[in-house]
């Protein structure tokens, strides 16, 4: 059965529009017809598929304002911030052309024998609402450009930007490689119950064990970039006003709802005094509102439940002793003012949970195996950071995270966007991560 799904603008519960929710019926048609698609985007080779998929991101240049005003109405971040997303995700290709080719030239292995890396046929694309357009095509792209077609469920919160993201592709991208289809976790169950070969899933871990529950069946290929609980550790020699203006910028980006934003902080007891300060002199200059008002940095919560819960962290917090130094528990609708904490302890859910939202949340630590234990128990591995200097690299080694920044947050370059743990495996990003949707064939002659 059809029904419709409206999208909201989270600043103020409006409605911004709407889109009908494909009927779970559909998704199998949906499939059948991207396998269709599939023989034909296959043999087409490389170099033409990514010169068909450069003609179709062209087609988005002229149209970043328009997709930046939408990505922010829906979504909630200040129009530079999506501006940002938006420009990276239209200008990403030539990268990817570049790292593409690495990836997939046949390798000589010796005695007449090659290795290729082929096409697995349909991914499953299924993304979250924080970035809502950077992350999808983070697992679009790879699936096309290695060959494959894809069946693409954007979030339920973000349908809109989605929707004319790909309209604008689908003209000049064959029929049938790129489809979209609507919903929430219905149809994205659906999804991977179906026939598809691959599923690329940037999302939570619960929903991560979710498909891989289900995918388990057809052992379907998995691709999971999942949550996070980032540490960041503060070294006795750290530069502190980089440290503090770091912990904050880290805490708060995108309204604290970002995969590697830093979620709990350690630091040196011994200089604790002197950066809980400063962290409370940056954080109070950070300014909450809608998207469009001059000088925000911190928008609206995605919704009401998300809104909910870190409010739920932040008086479980407080009831256990934590010290709140800045924000707190009492919050107006729909926006988390600037919130510090101290004295964070284990028993706390802020230390075990992703919570979200704009918060530091810091303790202090007397010897450096307890800041790396602590940073270590979670079951989350996907960033961590450390500031300091003649410990900073030895600490770094010790932490169990995909990725790990010294003086600096995690990621750069052309490297892989990885987890650890249960924050996912499967990965994008690099010539490694195109091979994540490939199949390897040994072909001897
Ligand atoms: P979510 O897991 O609730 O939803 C993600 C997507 O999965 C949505 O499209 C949703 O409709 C769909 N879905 C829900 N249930 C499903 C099911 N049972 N089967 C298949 N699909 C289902 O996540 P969210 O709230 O949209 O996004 C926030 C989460 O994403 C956070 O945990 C964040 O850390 C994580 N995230 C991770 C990365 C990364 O690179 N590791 C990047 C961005 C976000």
């Amino acid at each position: 059965m059809e029904n419709t799904m409206i999208s909201y603008d989270p600043s103020n519960g409006e409605r911004l529009g709407q889109v009908r929710a494909t009927a779970i019926e559909q998704i199998p048609e949906a499939v059948k017809k991207a396998k269709k698609a599939a023989e034909t985007w296959k043999i087409l080779g490389l170099d033409e598929r990514l010169k068909i998929i450069q003609q179709a991101y062209a087609q988005a240049e002229p149209r970043i304002n328009e997709l930046a005003e939408l990505l922010s109405r829906e979504m909630g971040k200040d129009i530079k911030r999506s501006s940002g997303e938006v420009n990276g995700t239209v200008f990403g290709g030539p990268y990817i052309a570049k790292e593409a080719r690495e990836a997939f030239q046949p390798k000589q292995a010796g005695n007449g024998t090659i290795i290729e890396y082929r096409p697995l046929g349909v991914a499953a694309v299924i993304s979250p609402w924080n970035y809502p357009l950077a992350m999808a095509n983070n697992l679009i792209v790879p699936a096309l450009v290695a060959g494959n077609t894809v069946v693409f469920k954007p979030s339920e919160e973000t349908p809109l930007v989605a929707d004319a993201f790909v309209k604008i592709l689908n003209q000049k991208l064959p029929e049938g490689v790129l489809q979209i289809i609507y919903g929430d976790g219905d149809q994205g169950k659906a999804l991977v119950e179906s026939q598809v070969n691959l599923i690329a899933f940037t999302g939570s871990q619960a929903v991560g064990k979710d498909i891989m529950a289900r995918a388990a069946g057809g052992l379907k290929r998995l691709v999971m970039e999942l949550g996070g609980n980032d540490p960041m550790i503060v070294l006795e020699d750290a530069d502190i006003s980089a440290a503090a203006r770091f912990a904050v910028a880290s805490s708060f980006e995108n309204a604290g709802q970002m995969c590697t934003s830093t979620e709990r902080i350690y630091v040196d007891k011994k200089i604790a005094d002197t950066f809980e300060k400063l962290v409370v002199e940056v954080a109070s200059r950070y300014k909450t509102g809608p998207w469009n008002m001059p000088g925000v940095n911190i928008g609206p919560i995605i919704n009401p439940d998300q809104h909910a819960m870190i409010i739920d962290h932040i008086r479980d917090a407080e009831s256990k002793g934590a010290r709140i130094l800045l924000g707190g528990s009492q919050q107006p609708e729909r926006y988390i003012k600037p919130t510090v904490i101290a004295d964070l302890t284990p028993e706390m859910i802020m230390e075990q949970e992703e919570t979200f939202g704009p918060v530091v949340a810091m303790s202090r630590y007397t010897n450096l195996e307890e800041a790396v234990q602590r940073a270590n128990n979670s079951v989350y591995g996907l960033g961590a950071v450390v500031f300091g200097q003649r410990h900073a690299q030895s600490v770094a080694d010790q932490l169990e995270a995909g990725m790990v920044g010294i003086n600096q947050g995690v990621g750069g370059g052309n490297a892989p966007w990885v987890g650890a743990k249960q924050s996912g495996f499967g990965f994008h990003g690099s010539p490694d991560g195109h091979r994540q949707f490939a199949q390897v064939r040994v072909m001897s002659s």
